[in-house]
């Protein structure tokens, strides 16, 4: 009985060794090892190459290794009756939390724009917005949003949220489904995107929302890239009815070097760094995963095949 990791990126090394830090009796395989697919009951994944699951015989459950399973939902080749679970971390929310307010800061302090006019050595003063004075609209309150509004609303900003039909108790108005989603666009000053990618949100940041949102909005998008319909944005900030975006996540990453978004003095560009899974934190929650799933119990943090998150 054994674990498998299965990664785009060079970090396998990195979450073989947390996992065996907490459980050294438990074999943990990367793709370089030699063994048998038949003893893998878990594969542990990130961007995994579709299909590759198929190796496994005997496996009881798939766990992404961040908080998106977007990557396993997109791979046909994955049994819809096979548990499929995520990443629930305190430390990924704290992170996205910081993240999040750094670059509401920026915004309203128009520290983007300074650095822009670094280059030109143009003095150039603007006017500025207290955190008291906006109105942010989170799209999606699960467990990255809540804890961002909560942090945000300690800072005195505040907060409206939209789900999709959940109505989480909070101190701050929720809007829910396609019937709340113009209340809640029309306050939101600084549009915060963390919802899920799926068939629905797919697409969902285009002209129709930028529209509804008030004249001059601004963008954060740290979800996931094909959330954003990339030319309606481009379209948006020329038009003026959003003056800045900061985006985390693309179609494609790394970002392609032709991409427009690279030169426009509005998009402030992050290499999916928002937050990040640290796999000291999070091994003991796949490890407890594993045994109930050897054990018949029920895993935490299962996602919902039917809603895709
Ligand atoms: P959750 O599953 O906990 O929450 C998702 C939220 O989105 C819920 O409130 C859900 O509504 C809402 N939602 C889903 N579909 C819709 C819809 N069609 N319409 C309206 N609302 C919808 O996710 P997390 O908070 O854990 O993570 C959110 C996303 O953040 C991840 O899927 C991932 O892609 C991204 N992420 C990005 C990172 C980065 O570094 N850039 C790092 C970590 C995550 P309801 O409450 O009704 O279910």
């Amino acid at each position: 009985m054994a674990i498998v990791i299965l990664r785009n990126d060079e970090k396998t090394g990195l979450w073989k060794a947390a996992l065996k830090k907490h459980r050294p009796d438990i074999p943990v395989y990367g793709p370089g090892d030699a063994f048998d697919p038949g003893e893998v009951k878990m594969a542990a994944v990130w961007k995994h190459p579709p299909g590759s699951l198929s190796a496994f015989p005997n496996l009881l459950g798939i766990h992404g290794l961040g908080a998106g399973v977007d990557f396993i939902m997109e791979d046909e080749t994955i049994s819809p009756e096979i548990p499929v679970m995520r990443v629930v971390d305190p430390y990924l929310a704290s992170d996205m939390a910081e993240f999040v307010l750094a670059e509401i800061a920026g915004i309203l302090k128009r520290l983007q724009r300074y650095k822009y006019n670094e280059a030109s050595a143009l003095w150039q003063p603007e006017a500025y917005k207290r955190f008291s004075e906006v109105t942010v609209g989170i799209m999606g309150l699960g467990e990255l949003g809540l804890v961002v509004a909560a942090s945000l609303r300690s800072i005195g900003m505040s907060v409206v949220g939209w789900t999709r039909n959940s109505t989480p108790e909070v101190a701050f108005p929720v809007y829910s489904g396609i019937s709340g989603r113009t209340d809640f666009l029309k306050q939101a000053e600084v549009l915060v995107c963390l919802l899920p990618l799926t068939p629905q949100t797919r697409g969902i940041l285009n002209t129709e929302v930028f529209r509804n949102l008030p004249f001059g909005a601004s963008l954060i998008n740290v979800a996931r890239g094909p959330l954003l319909v990339d030319d309606d944005l481009l379209h948006a900030l020329d038009q003026g009815l959003l003056s800045e975006a900061c985006l985390d996540v693309f179609h494609n990453e790394p970002l392609p070097g032709e991409h427009p978004f690279w030169k426009h003095p509005s998009v402030h560009i992050t290499p999916h760094i928002a937050s990040v899974s640290h796999p000291d934190s999070v091994a003991p929650q796949i490890l407890s995963n594993y045994n109930k799933l050897l054990t018949g119990d029920t895993p935490a943090n299962l996602v919902s095949r039917k809603a895709g998150y």
